[in-house]
Order: C-alpha cells, then sequence, then structure tokens
C-alpha cells in the first residue's frame, strides 16, 4: 500500500496478501512439517468463515452463551476529569471476562468443521487457555493446555479454573518455561496429528492464516463499538485506544475503523519499568524486524538477535513479540503506537475504578492510561477505549501493588 497515495482505505482491506503478508510483515517462517497442517487450516479457513452456515451458529453463540454485544459506557466521572469525552467498549463484560472468548469459540466452531476430534491450546496467564477450555466444553470437545511452568506456578487460580471446565493443563518446563515455550509446544503437538488436532492460537500471531483469523474473529469487537458510538454518541470517535500484547483485542477494535480517515487509532504496549532491553514489552515501540514463531514482524531481540526475556507488570501483555498488521499499520502510519509504564497503567487502574465503579484487566489499564495522556494534548476529544477485560483476575499483583501502597 504504501506506494498508493495517502494509504487508503480499500490499501488497507485487501491485507494480507494471498502469501499471508501485511506489507513486508507476516508470511509463514515454519518447518516444513508445519506447512501442511497450516494449508489445510487455511483451505478450512477460507471454506467455513465466510459461510452463512459458520457465520449463523458463530453469532448465535456469542448473543446466547458470550453474552455479546458488550456494552458501550459512557465514562461520564473520567470525562469530566479529562476534559474530554470518553466511551469505553466492555469487552469486561463477555464471557470468562475478557475479549479472548470471541476468539476461542470461533476457532472451535472452525475445528469441529474441519473434522477435528481434539483442540489444544497454549496459554501464558492463562486467559487464553481459560476461554478455550469453556469453549471446548460448550461445544463438547476435549482440550488440553499447555502452559509454561513458571506460569502454571504464578497463574494458580486459572489453572483450577481450566481443571473445572474440563481441559488437561500440560506444564512445559522446557525454554523459558513460560509462554514462548507453550507455543513451541503446542506446535510440536499439532504436527504430531494435524488432521484430528485443532490448535486454537490465542493471539493475532503466528503464520499465517493464524493472524488472520483471529482478527476477523475479532473484528466483532470494532463492528459492535462502531455502530454503538453512531447510536449513542451520534459520531464516529476522533480516536480508538486499546492495549497491544499479541494484538488481538486491538487489530479487533480496530479494523472496522482502518476506512474511516477521521478516526485516529492509538496501540498502548507495555512500557514496563522503562525503555531499557528486558524492561518492558514494548516489541513495535522498541523492537525490531525478525522472526518469531512464524512469523516475519518486529521483537525484542539483542544485537545478536537472541529473543529477549520481557516485563511487564500484566502478564498478558508480557510478550516479546506482537501480530505482523499491527507492524505493518505502524509502518503505514494508519496507527500510532505508545507505550504505558507499569507505574501509569496501575493508577489509571484505580482511577478507572474509583470513578466509573469498573475494575478494568492491568491490560486494558493501559488503554486507560494512553487515553488519559491522549485527552491532555487533544482537550475535548471523542476518545473510544477498548476495556479489553476485567481486573478480577489481577487481585493477587494488585494486593502487593496498588492497595499496599494505600494501605
Ligand atoms: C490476553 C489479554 C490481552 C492481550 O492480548 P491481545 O492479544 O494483545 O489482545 C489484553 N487484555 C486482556 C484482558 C487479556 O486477557
Amino acid at each position: 500500500m504504501n506506494t498508493r497515495a495517502g494509504g487508503t482505505a480499500a490499501a488497507f482491506a485487501r491485507y494480507p496478501d494471498a502469501k499471508g503478508r501485511y506489507g513486508k510483515f507476516g508470511g509463514r517462517y515454519v518447518p516444513e512439517t508445519l506447512v501442511a497442517a497450516l494449508d489445510r487450516l487455511q483451505a478450512g479457513v477460507e471454506r467455513y468463515l465466510p459461510s452463512a452456515d459458520f457465520q449463523a451458529e458463530y453469532a448465535l453463540e456469542l448473543k446466547t452463551w458470550v453474552g455479546r454485544p458488550t456494552a458501550l459506557t459512557y465514562a461520564r466521572t473520567l470525562s469530566k476529569r479529562w476534559g474530554a469525552e470518553v466511551w469505553l467498549k466492555r469487552e469486561d463484560l463477555a464471557h470468562t471476562g475478557a475479549h479472548k472468548i470471541n476468539n476461542a469459540v470461533g476457532q472451535i466452531l472452525l475445528a469441529k468443521r474441519l473434522g477435528a476430534k481434539r483442540i489444544i491450546a497454549e496459554t501464558g496467564a492463562g486467559q487464553h487457555g481459560v476461554a478455550s477450555a469453556a469453549a471446548a466444553a460448550r461445544l463438547a470437545m476435549p482440550c488440553v493446555v499447555y502452559m509454561g511452568a513458571v506460569d502454571v506456578e504464578r497463574q494458580a487460580p486459572n489453572v483450577g479454573r481450566m481443571k473445572l471446565l474440563g481441559a488437561t493443563v500440560v506444564p512445559v518446563t522446557g525454554g523459558d518455561a513460560t509462554l514462548r515455550a507453550a507455543i513451541d509446544e503446542a506446535l510440536r503437538d499439532w504436527v504430531s496429528d494435524p488432521e484430528s488436532t485443532y490448535y486454537a492460537l490465542g493471539s493475532a500471531v503466528g503464520p499465517h492464516p493464524y493472524p488472520y483469523l483471529v482478527r476477523e474473529l475479532q473484528a466483532v469487537i470494532g463492528r459492535e463499538a462502531r455502530a454503538q458510538m453512531l447510536e449513542l454518541a451520534g459520531a464516529l470517535p476522533d480516536v480508538a485506544v486499546a492495549c497491544v500484547g499479541g494484538g488481538s483485542n486491538a487489530i479487533g477494535l480496530f479494523h472496522p475503523f482502518l476506512d474511516d480517515a477521521g478516526v485516529r487509532l492509538l496501540g498502548i504496549e507495555a512500557g514496563g519499568r522503562g525503555p531499557g532491553l528486558g524492561d518492558n514489552a514494548a516489541s513495535l515501540t522498541a523492537g525490531t524486524p525478525g522472526v518469531l514463531q512464524g512469523s516475519y514482524t518486529l521483537i525484542l531481540q539483542d544485537a545478536f538477535g537472541q529473543v529477549r526475556e520481557t516485563h511487564s507488570v500484566s502478564a498478558g501483555l508480557d510478550y516479546s513479540g506482537v501480530g505482523p498488521e499491527h507492524a505493518f499499520l505502524m509502518a503505514s502510519g494508519r496507527v500510532r503506537y505508545e507505550a504505558a509504564t507499569d507505574d501509569e497503567a496501575l493508577d489509571a487502574l484505580s482511577e478507572c475504578a474509583k470513578c466509573e465503579g469498573i475494575l478494568p484487566a492491568i491490560e486494558s489499564a493501559h488503554a486507560f492510561a494512553g487515553a488519559r495522556r491522549y485527552a491532555a494534548l487533544n482537550p475535548g476529544a471523542r476518545i473510544l477505549v477498548g476495556c479489553s477485560g476485567r481486573g478480577d483476575k489481577d487481585m493477587p499483583i494488585l494486593q502487593r501493588t496498588v492497595l499496599k501502597a494505600t494501605a
């Protein structure tokens, strides 16, 4: 699209290209053994996703089981305090407490059409594991969740939830024993039996067609929000703001607005403790191009191309890569990306909880921090904030941070 003047709407809508690329990003960087499985998945996505039968069943599950459409809430007090008009898209109200369920239920419906007999998934903080376990139970499929051994320790409540929902949780001790190792292990499992196993990937990352598939399933967020803004605010927002980990809630919110030239888009990454390598998880604003888990994208790596450990107070943003479409949207200039630090996010979380009676996830609080900064620079702006999830899961860390400071 960079050859087209102005980067018009249609220029964005046609991505990814036939090779699964978003400009120079994306694609498929995988061992030969994975190619057949990905080809099969891609054929399934092309055949079933647009079909009336799939869309009808997906819409029904979203409405009657997930609880969609989720509300659009006018944030009265934040609006006053920030000198702006602030609207919240409430993914915290979706079943299991975050946007991840939109993707999990969609992929498992697809898995059934592909003839799969079992679901596998990876999880870091446990949110995608819980969403997958719930959707698999709902759709009567057995589910195995790979989870780094370190995360199994750190996220005990979510491990319990997955087990109650009937899933088998497999701790992964290799590699970094966190999310990256869990994804590698899930891919290994999938390759060993790609016909009867379906791998439900949790964010808009990985090799083609996953970033596309996840975007299409999460775009319900932005479609609803766009219509709700027109209905309740009487206008489109001046800016839509979302937090970016792998990038699924952000691409879901942004995508239906890409054609609206008057709507600015702002993605907020985890700025962690600060800008030093290893102190944050800001792959877009602090990363460099490279290949991670099957995709050419922006990643946090050292001068030798070694992927670096990341830090964020929010487990769901703590990942060294990002979906390739975000790398592309940043390069094209259509979306702006910034980072918010741990402290800024926790501060925004407290403010939202006290002012609006909504306890957002620490991930989502990064979007609130970015929105507040935007409001300070753009008085009177109409701001749509993606509230990707609820913060109940974050109580242990909130006890040690926000509550300790105010005790
Ligand atoms: C997992 C998670 C995120 C980060 O994932 P994305 O793919 O970037 O959306 C953000 N918010 C919440 C509440 C999450 O659970």
